[in-house]
């Protein structure tokens, strides 16, 4: 479906460059940082908190007053349509989260919220006709802060939500009560997945949360690929002791076997090339007391890359690495692999479609990957995906030090708008 739109573009091509009001795109996104404000700076906007259910009503009111059809759908995602009803064509959906971890910044999420909106705001008011029905949503709980269900409302919508009934916050809350306060349903959940075909595509705007586009300095990003995403738990069990009395010939201490599977980890990315990424964030002592020899460690081990291949290449060496590990420290540790996300490729057309459009804009564009998890990965299941990236300062994001100029706001807001009324 894509590829006919994308190559039979009509014979008369517009070309239309379309502008989004700048000042205003700024405006809104400053409104909704205020919701889950934080004190000391940053935002606290978590999914199924308060203020992600204040944040949604905003921007649902300035949809509204825009003359613009808002409702939330079962699984609590916003949508925001140009008419009352659905048109019965093809739908190129455009968005992204309004959720945020905590203490997070301003614009992972949002900006790619504000910027749909902002994109049938300025249709509506340019009078800009498209081939796809252009609608905006914000999904809900892409972070998983609160419900640690990490993109809730992007697999409702393609359909992939299992074990709803079942999700919980960190206390153990079920899901169904906040759920109903943010406007959706868990027993008619099922009805926020969209029918096989009806989203002919989908674009998504983001902050890059790394530092390539400001050091290679490129306004437009262009994203090829989401990595995928292998997680690992790693026990080391040796022998609890004495440690004052036992000799160092005599011991078989966990956290020195540990030590090395972290130096492990980061060679298989760092200086074996295995994979993009490979990160130990988690490690646990026990007993973890100054006089006694470790007798187990628990670690918490992710790699990351957009070649299914690497990925595998990178978890054997890291399964051989704990056995030999192991041996040479006289403990035992054992490997699980705990979860596998395979990396998500973007549409080719919708890719060439941003450049061109960036191009006619006079924004340099390069093609880069993503590092980070986004909605787009799991919408690619069942539409073509196109991603947008404009620079983070300094490359920090889920900090309340993320920033972007505004003059990258402003200019990846009208790539999206361009691009969108040009498909
Ligand atoms: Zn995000």
């Amino acid at each position: 479906m894509l590829n006919t739109s994308v190559r039979s573009a009509s014979p008369h091509p517009r070309e239309a460059a379309v502008r989004v009001d700048g000042l205003r795109l700024l405006e809104t996104l400053a409104g909704l940082a205020e919701f889950g404000a934080d004190a000391q700076g940053g935002v606290s906007r978590e999914a199924f908190s308060l203020a992600d259910d204040a944040a949604r009503d905003y921007l649902a009111g300035i949809a509204r007053s825009a003359g613009l059809y808002p409702r939330v759908d079962e699984a609590g995602n916003l949508i925001v349509r140009m008419a009352a009803e659905p048109s019965g064509r093809p739908v190129l959906l455009m968005g992204s989260h309004l959720d945020s971890v905590t203490n997070g910044g301003k614009y992972d999420g949002a900006y790619g919220v504000v910027a749909a909106l902002e994109t049938l705001r300025s249709f509506a008011e340019q009078d800009v006709r498209t081939r796809f029905e252009p609608v905006m949503i914000a999904f809900t709980n892409e972070e998983g802060a609160l419900f640690p269900q990490p993109f809730w409302g992007s697999m409702a919508v393609a359909g992939v939500l299992a074990d709803a009934e079942q999700a919980v916050d960190r206390a153990g809350n079920s899901i169904r009560g906040p759920l109903a306060r943010a406007g959706g349903d868990l027993d008619s959940i099922h009805r926020a997945a969209w029918p096989a075909g009806s989203i002919g595509a989908y674009l998504e705007l983001h902050i890059e949360q790394g530092p390539i586009l400001e050091r290679r300095g490129f306004p437009i990003g262009v994203v090829d690929a989401i990595v995928g995403r292998t997680i690992f738990e790693f026990t080391v069990d040796g022998q609890q002791n004495h440690a004052g009395t036992t000799p160092m010939d005599c011991r078989s201490d966990a956290l020195v076997a540990a030590a090395q599977i972290v130096l492990a980890v980061e060679d298989v990315s760092k200086q074996r090339r295995l994979c993009s990424v490979s990160t130990v964030g988690l490690l646990d002592v026990e007993p973890g007391l100054t006089n006694v020899v470790p007798g187990r460690c628990h670690l918490s081990v992710e790699i990351r890359d957009t070649r299914p291949e690497q990925l595998a290449k990178a978890e054997a060496a890291l399964t051989g690495a704990a056995g030999e590990i192991g041996r040479a420290t006289g403990t035992e540790v054992s490997v699980e692999v705990t979860m596998r996300s395979s990396p998500v490729h973007t549409d080719p057309l919708l890719s060439a479609a941003i450049e061109a459009t960036a191009e006619r804009l006079d924004l340099p564009t390069m093609t880069l990957s993503s590092g980070a998890g986004h909605d787009a990965q799991i919408i690619g299941a069942v539409a073509p995906i196109g991603m947008i990236f404009v620079p983070s300062a300094n490359g920090l994001s889920h900090s309340p030090e993320e920033h972007t100029d505004d003059v990258h706001l402003m200019a990846g807001a009208d790539v999206l708008a361009s691009t969108a009324a040009n498909l």
